[in-house]
């Protein structure tokens, strides 16, 4: 049985307009090229051992495939093209549960390339990889085809291919035109957070942290970097500066927090709010920002005046783009994991109070409960936790930015929900 399944502007286009047009907009205002290959549509088929997927192009284009391993993907490097297409065709909940494509992604990798990351359910090799003109020409067509393979051959390749990259530099240098992330794992050194029997908050947070920078180096679209590399005690306004000096673009906090309330599970986004959404965030706020005492820091005058004037600090177009964030991360976490009853909160978190980019803290789940417990010390879940995050940051970061104006602004928040 063959599964095909077509994303273009024309199909999508009663929904979805307003996030291609911001899109559009956005791609010229962050200074991509008018000039290079477009991709408007895609095709997917996949049947039984064998897939393939056709984006169809306004011009042809070299490209190289690689495979790589843990987790096993293929990417496909070209020249930077812009892909005028739902980033959401490609999320796992669009391609089934079938087929050995299981998602794949796709974006600006390095000024002048582009990349498309694709996700394989089992070992795979590339048939062939190649931009071609359409039968009917004046059109052109990047096709990927897969098929599947044995873990031995799928190793060999992988290594094959990391060994091109080591010598021929196609994994690209430190790139300051890739937009960057810092994740923030909470907590550290004498700061443990939570705990529950001998399982600590501040290492199942940084394990996490860990994979997570791990899986977006990989893929190479965006920048990381992490708050701590070790199990060291940062203070909070010390986590908000590296991400400030280094010119941050997103601010994930990751925490796994213990509440009284033992039932209360699931994963949570917090945003920066000068008045709690409620009396749980109020009091993972408070929790929270009690970090440096636990800690062992003694409260400084900046802390103790900082948080009255949260709100003045964050910018409302910074808030705005963080919300539209969470609600992001929260419909690709629907799609692997469990989330709260209400997984939107907000108060006001001293570590989010950054005036130039976004800022979430995430909740992975809570500590409390024997079943979110269960999860966050499973390696399997959190592989799969882990790229859906990956996914909702390489998404959003590729949309516009803060410093694009405010009407587009607003059309990708409203574009956002839609999803
Ligand atoms: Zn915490």
């Amino acid at each position: 049985m063959l599964r095909l399944r077509i994303a273009t502007l024309a199909l999508l286009g009663f929904g979805l307009m307003p996030a291609m047009a911001a899109g559009l907009v956005g791609a010229r205002a962050l200074g991509r090229p008018d000039s290079g290959p477009v991709v408007s549509a895609v095709a997917v088929e996949q049947s039984g051992a064998k897939a393939k997927l056709v984006f169809q192009m306004t011009a042809q284009a070299p490209v190289t495939a690689l495979v790589l391993d843990e987790p096993a993907r293929i990417v496909v490097d070209m020249p930077d093209t812009a892909f005028i297409l739902d980033p959401a065709s490609g999320s796992a909940a669009s391609l089934g549960d079938r087929g050995l494509i299981k998602s794949y992604r796709f974006g600006q990798f390095a000024p002048g390339k582009s990349r498309i990351v694709i996700d394989l359910r089992g070992p795979a090799k590339v048939v062939r990889a190649m931009s071609e003109p359409t039968e009917s020409g004046g059109a052109y067509r990047l096709v990927v085809e897969l098929a599947g393979t044995d873990l031995p051959a799928f190793r060999a390749a992988a290594a094959e291919s990391a060994r091109q990259m080591a010598a021929g530099g196609i994994a690209a240098p430190v790139d300051k035109s890739k937009p960057l992330v810092v994740l923030d794992p909470g907590h550290g050194g004498a700061d443990t957070g939570a705990t529950n029997g001998d399982i600590v908050e501040k290492s199942v947070v940084f394990e996490f942290a860990r994979a997570l920078a791990k899986r977006l180096e990989i893929d190479g679209l965006v920048r990381v970097m992490m708050t701590r590399t070790d199990d060291t005690f940062v203070p909070l306004t010390d986590r908000v500066r590296i991400a400030e000096e280094a010119d941050a673009n997103l601010f994930v906090s990751i925490h796994a927090d213990t509440l009284r309330e033992h039932d209360v599970q699931g994963a949570t986004v917090y945003t920066l709010s000068d008045k709690a959404s409620d009396a749980l965030a109020a009091r993972v706020a408070e929790q929270e920002n009690d970090a440096d005492r636990a800690g062992g820091l003694v409260d400084t005058a900046e802390a103790a005046g900082v948080s009255d004037i949260l709100s003045d600090l964050a910018r409302r177009e910074t808030r705005v783009l963080g919300r539209s964030f969470a609600r992001s991360l929260v419909a690709y976490w629907r799609e692997v994991g469990e989330l709260n009853k209400n997984p939107l909160r907000s108060a006001r978190f001293r570590v989010l109070k950054a005036a130039d980019f976004p800022s979430v803290l995430f909740e992975l789940g809570y500590m409390s409960n024997t079943h979110d417990l269960g999860q966050l010390t499973s390696a399997e879940w959190r592989e799969r936790a882990v790229a859906s995050v990956a996914s909702s940051i390489e998404r959003f970061l590729r949309a516009p930015q803060p410093d694009i104006p405010a009407a587009v602004a607003g059309a990708t928040v409203a574009a956002d929900g839609m999803r």
